[in-house]
């Protein structure tokens, strides 16, 4: 193992994060996480591990836990303004061949299998960046000044690692006209293993109800807010409510119990799309880099194979971060393009714009046992874009999977 570029700084402990310092430290590197939030991160509905990142959380030694973790849904069914039923989707019929199992036990599961080899610090965040020939500087908002060789910005769609090093977010982010707020709500608000979804022109408020808990989501069409109200909770609650005001079924009930609750989850549904992830010695992972939209379903997925391969690239350059960056990209960003561009055309789809459209797509639920309809069903509904062949059936195979001496 090469002795250069081993102290890397990674940002955000969410999936990117923890993947990518599993690795490193697995090929001999030194990573160390910074994660804003006082621990990992739970909250956010069930979200899917595909394909390719099953194969990841194998070779990582926690495919059974994630297994364990798995949630089964057993039907999703539409709704109307008085509750009654108008469509029911046997969800067999269009799960995806991966695991879907609670994000926040996803990344309880990864943080677990990192925390003995890779230093945490959470509740703090990078405040500068200063790159020079051999490393770069760092500050924290916590007061504290650190060197390391490597930077990598795993903190998300508003990534600050992105916008030190960069450049400013609204270059990179693409708003798709909706935003989401999802929160834990209590069990009775749904039916066991179900998802109820409720639509009006231009938005969705749904349950899902799965193990011991369920989750309310709401997703609706909304012009982009400023970048400064992005951590203005109230106005987030403000601008959920308003726009579900006068909204029928448990409408009203999910509203007062999403705004009120601890872990309410509020962001756009917006792609982040980028010519290059990397600038000298800082790079990009997960979201930060490609966010392919909250509600793809595939988040994750590319999330934890771009970690892996970037891990991979950089053990194999021995450490050489020019060559390791650019063949990351060379490797992952036809996956990630591909996904962007199918899920950037699903996305209108997700919440019929129309009356009309929403009936459309009632009706059609109802002929799901046709395959024909099944496939144009399937781009209809949340979180199942198709782009799961874009990866092939295996991760790529470059990185070593050996623990280096
Ligand atoms: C609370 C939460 C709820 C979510 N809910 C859903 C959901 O319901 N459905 C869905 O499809 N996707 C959801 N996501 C997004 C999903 O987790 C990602 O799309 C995907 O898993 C890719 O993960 P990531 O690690 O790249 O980014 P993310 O999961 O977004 O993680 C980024 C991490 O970086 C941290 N961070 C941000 N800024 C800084 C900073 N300046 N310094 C240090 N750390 C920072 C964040 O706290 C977070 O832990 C949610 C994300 C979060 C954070």
């Amino acid at each position: 193992m090469t002795a250069r570029n081993r102290n890397v700084l990674i940002s955000g402990a969410s999936v990117a994060g923890p993947t990518l310092a599993y690795w490193l430290a697995r090929h001999g590197f030194r990573p160390v996480v910074v994660e804003r939030a006082a621990g990992p991160r739970e909250g956010g509905y069930p979200i899917d591990v595909i394909g390719p990142a099953t194969e990841v959380a194998r070779r990582m030694g926690v495919l059974p836990r994630v297994r364990q973790a798995r949630v089964e849904m057993k039907g999703l069914s539409f709704v109307d303004r008085s509750g009654r039923s108008r469509a029911r989707v046997a969800t067999g019929r269009f799960a995806a061949p991966g695991i879907e199992l609670p994000r926040g036990d996803l990344v309880r599961i990864l943080y677990e299998a990192t925390a003995d080899d890779v230093e945490y610090v959470f509740g703090d965040s990078v405040s500068t960046l200063e790159q020079d020939g051999d490393g770069v500087n760092v500050t924290f908002e916590r007061g504290g000044a650190r060197r390391f060789d490597l930077v990598v910005g795993a903190d998300g769609l508003h990534s600050l690692t992105r916008a030190l090093a960069m450049g400013e977010e609204r270059r990179f982010l693409r708003h798709l006209d909706h935003y989401v707020a999802a929160a834990d709500v209590s069990k009775d608000m749904g039916v066991d293993d179900e998802v109820l979804l409720y639509n009006e022109p231009g938005r969705m408020a749904g349950v899902y109800s799965y193990l011991d808990r369920a989750t309310a989501i709401f997703v609706f069409r909304h012009p982009e807010l400023d970048g400064a109200d992005r951590r203005d909770a109230a106005l987030h609650g403000r601008v959920l409510t308003e726009a579900f005001a006068g909204d029928g079924w448990r409408v009203p009930e999910l509203l007062a119990r999403v705004t009120a609750a601890p872990d309410f989850y509020f962001d756009s549904v917006s792609q982040i799309r980028m010519d290059r992830w990397s600038a000298g010695r800082v790079t990009l992972a997960g979201d930060a880099a490609h966010c392919p939209a909250l509600l793809s379903g595939h988040g994750t997925t590319l999330a934890m194979t771009g970690a892996y391969v970037l891990a991979g690239e950089l053990y194999a350059a021995g450490g050489d971060y020019r060559t390791a960056f650019a063949r990351y990209e060379e490797r992952h960003r036809g996956a990630v393009e591909r996904g962007q561009a199918k899920i950037a055309e699903g996305a209108g789809r997700l919440v019929p714009g129309s009356a009309s459209a929403i009936r459309t797509r009632n009706l059609l639920s109802r002929f799901w046992m046709l395959p024909a309809v099944a496939s144009r069903i399937g781009s209809l509904l949340p979180r199942r874009a198709p782009v799961l062949d874009d990866y092939g059936s295996g991760v790529p195979a470059t990185p070593p999977a050996a623990r280096p001496a």
